[in-house]
C-alpha cells in the first residue's frame, strides 16, 4: 500500500459540505482508506482578495493507486463537486492536491511531488503537522518543522506550546528552540498556571502535546493581516 498525504481545501457553496464529502468520497475509492484526518482550518484566500474564506484540511490514506491514476480518481472527484476552473487561485468547490506520496519525487507535466507550493502554505503545513511529528521528513525539501518555523517566524511573535502540566511540553520547546538556533526561548510556564509554555521571539500557533505526539490545537493560520483564521473542529 501507498502512503498519501492529501490536502483539501473549499471556498464556496458551504465549503465543510464540499470537504466532509470529498473525504467520504476518497475513502469509498477501491483499496483506499483514509488513515487520519487533521482538523478543519480556516484560512484567508490567496491570490484574488475578493472571495469568501477557505475551509482547508489535510488528510493521510493508504491506497493501491498508482500517482497518476490517484490524480485521475480525485479530479473526477473535484467534478463531482462541480469545480469550474475559471482563473488561477479563484474560489472553487472542492481542491484535492496531492502533497506527499510514499517518500517519491515526481516531476510529471500533470503532477509533481511533493507539490511544490506546500512548502509556502499554513494552511497546509499545520495540518500536516497535526497528523506527523517533530521529525517528519519532506522529501526534497526536508523537515516539516522548519518550514512552520520559518514561515510563522515571519508573521508572529510568539510560538505556544500547550498542555496538562509533565507532559513534555518543555522538552518540547527546547528541542524546536534547539534545532532552530533560539536563543531567546523563554518558558512562561509559571506565568500562566503551569499550562503553557511560550517560546520567544516566534510564532503563533498553539501546540498542545498528547501523549506520543503534539498537534496543534488552535492556530492563527490567517494570510496577511485582518483576522486570523482559525480552527474550526476538532
Ligand atoms: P491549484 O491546486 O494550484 O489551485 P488546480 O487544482 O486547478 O490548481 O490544478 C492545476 C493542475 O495542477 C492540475 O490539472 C494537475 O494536473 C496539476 N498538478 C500538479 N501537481 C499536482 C499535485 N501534486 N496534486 C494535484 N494536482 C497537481
Ligand atoms: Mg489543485
Amino acid at each position: 500500500m501507498n502512503t498519501v498525504f492529501i490536502a483539501l481545501g473549499s471556498n464556496l457553496h458551504n465549503p465543510i459540505y464540499h470537504l466532509e464529502k470529498g473525504i467520504r468520497q476518497i475513502n469509498h475509492l477501491p483499496e483506499t482508506n483514509i488513515v487520519k484526518r487533521s482538523s478543519l482550518y480556516k484560512s484567508k484566500p490567496l491570490g484574488p482578495k475578493n472571495q469568501p474564506n477557505y475551509i482547508n484540511a489535510v488528510i493521510k490514506i493508504k491506497t493501491k493507486y498508482e500517482p497518476i491514476e490517484l490524480l485521475d480518481a480525485l479530479q473526477k472527484i473535484e467534478n463531482m463537486h462541480h469545480r469550474k476552473r475559471i482563473k488561477k487561485w479563484g474560489p472553487r468547490t472542492l481542491d484535492l492536491d496531492i502533497l506527499l506520496f510514499n517518500e517519491i519525487e515526481i516531476n510529471h507535466d500533470r503532477l509533481v511531488i511533493p507539490h511544490p507550493e506546500m512548502i509556502n502554505r499554513d494552511f497546509v503545513l499545520i495540518p500536516l503537522f497535526e497528523l506527523t511529528n517533530y521529525n517528519f521528513n519532506i522529501p526534497k525539501y526536508g523537515k516539516l518543522i522548519r518550514y512552520i518555523w520559518v514561515f510563522m517566524s515571519k508573521k508572529y511573535k510568539f510560538i505556544v506550546v500547550e498542555g496538562p502540566i509533565g507532559v513534555g511540553k518543555t522538552t518540547l520547546a527546547n528541542k524546536i528552540a534547539k534545532t532552530e538556533g533560539l536563543i531567546n526561548w523563554n518558558d512562561s510556564a509559571q506565568k500562566i498556571n503551569g499550562k503553557i509554555n511560550g517560546l520567544y521571539p516566534v510564532p503563533g500557533a498553539f501546540f498542545i502535546y498528547k501523549g506520543e505526539r503534539y498537534k496543534i490545537l488552535k492556530g492563527e493560520i490567517g494570510n496577511g493581516n485582518g483576522n486570523p483564521g482559525e480552527i474550526i473542529s476538532d
